[in-house]
């Protein structure tokens, strides 16, 4: 059976700790679209991890953990990581590369840092991981996959062609050093170094396991509304972040996705700039971004301090709806303890109507937060693990989030740990 993990919002809602929960039901895990420039943050018995490429599953010794053709595969980092976790006593883990991965070039790191300097303060908020570059060039044709590694002659010619459009604008638009050909081709013959032993056909060997009948969890990076066509454009990712999308950054059939567990965090945040209706400032942000997550909510790749905002029920259902939910996994509940009140944003008030349904981003630039405000529970739900045994006020608080969003939760998550999970029947 073929599972998918994937956000409902602006990402960071916990889809690790979700996805490295399922890893011990999973034989396989794979990552399927994004890059190096969000990362996911895992707490287990051997310490605590930031992930960016490595797919969650690597801590388990019976999973496969693959990197899929959707990827933007940045070797080094991936080999940083690799590393990383053995030298903090996790076993080797059993990684697959798709030969149809494209890689992060070392210069599309550079155009995403000269992009972001030239537009200055009119930037995107890039992670200036190269994400943005490498994917404009694999729709632009110019990308490179990890099977052209193998054909040194066709390689070397191409990387002339490709460079030779890249100098023109490090030359007149970025006025920085040009790219020469011979060092790019090094550079990638580094890259087959360490590559070589994983790569892959993941289509075929993900074909053949599903019908073997094995679990296979695909893991979606960031969330709904950060996807390229239905998320806030143009402060969006570069790769479609939706559940349909599983299929093509795997190579497997649609239909063979049969449960979509939609990460939902119980307040919100987020990073870099764009629309975010529901956002708190001052004092009262300051706070929840002290106690969210596990020891703050600061960007695992980038450390900035994420925004902040109250539950958003009209992002979530339309981020629930979007990727086609079967079920939701409300997350990091806990960090609510501490508030008297708890105020839910219900509805958007655009020019003086109020709706439930989520605009398009010219719209959301005009609308104003309806809140609705729940009282608090004021105690620690960590350490609880039936339903039944939640305080009143956090039932009602989840149950009001259920019925406003439209999609069952059944997992409600209170705390960063594996355990620290509730099933619930819906
Ligand atoms: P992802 O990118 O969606 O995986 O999100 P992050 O890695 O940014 O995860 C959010 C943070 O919340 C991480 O530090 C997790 O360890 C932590 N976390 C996940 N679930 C919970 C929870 O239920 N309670 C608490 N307190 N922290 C959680």
């Amino acid at each position: 059976m073929v599972r998918a993990v994937v956000g409902a919002n602006w990402g960071d809602e916990g889809k690790g700790k979700i996805t490295d929960m399922l890893g011990e039901t999973s034989d396989i895990i794979v990552r399927f679209q994004g890059g190096a420039n969000a990362g996911h943050t895992i707490v287990n018995n051997y310490g605590k991890f930031a992930l960016h490429t490595l797919p969650s599953g690597v801590f388990y010794s019976h999973t496969t953990s693959i990197i899929g053709n959707g990827v933007a595969l940045n070797i080094p980092v991936l080999f940083k990581e690799i590393n990383s976790i053995v030298e903090k006593g996790v076993p080797m883990p059993k990684i697959l590369v798709s030969d149809r991965a494209q890689m992060v070039m070392p210069y599309h790191i550079l155009f995403d840092e000269y992009e972001e300097e030239r537009l200055a303060g009119k930037s995107f908020g890039s992670t200036k991981s190269g994400i943005a570059p490498f994917y404009s060039d694999k729709y632009a044709k110019i990308g490179f996959q990890v099977s052209e590694l193998f054909d040194e002659d066709a390689l070397k010619e191409k990387i002339q062609r490709v460079i030779a459009t890249k100098n023109v604008l490090l030359e007149h638009l970025y006025h920085k050093p040009l790219l020469k050909a011979e060092e790019v081709f090094d550079t990638l013959m580094e890259y087959r170094k360490m590559i070589a032993p994983y790569v892959c056909d993941v289509s075929a060997y993900l074909y053949q396991a599903i019908k073997d009948g094995k679990n296979i969890l695909l893991e979606g990076q960031l969330g709904s509304l950060k996807d390229p066509d239905h998320g806030i454009y143009p402060m969006v990712t570069s790769s479609s972040t939706l559940a349909a999308y599983g299929a093509i950054g795997a190579g497997i059939p649609p239909y063979e996705i049969k449960q979509i567990i939609t990460v939902c965090k119980a307040y919100s945040s987020a990073v870099g700039a764009g629309e975010f209706v529901s956002e708190i400032f001052g004092e009262e942000a300051d706070e929840l971004r002290r106690r969210g997550g596990d020891g703050g909510e600061y960007g695992a790749t980038t450390g900035r301090p994420r925004r902040m905002g109250w539950f958003d029920c009209v992002a979530s259902k339309y981020g629930c709806r979007i990727q086609g939910t079967t079920d939701v996994a409300f997350t990091v509940l806990d960090v609510l303890g501490y508030l008297d009140e708890i105020p839910v944003c219900v509805g958007y008030e655009i020019d003086g109507t109020v709706t439930k349904d989520f605009p398009t981003t010219s719209l959301l630039k005009k609308a104003k937060p309806v809140y609705e405000v729940l009282p608090g529970w004021k105690s620690d739900i960590r350490g609880i693990r039936n339903y039944e045994e939640l305080p009143e006020n956090c039932r009602n608080y989840i149950e009001f989030v259920e019925k406003e969003i439209g999609f069952p939760i059944t997992m409600i998550s209170n705390g960063p740990g594996r355990q620290d999970i509730i099933y619930r029947n819906c």
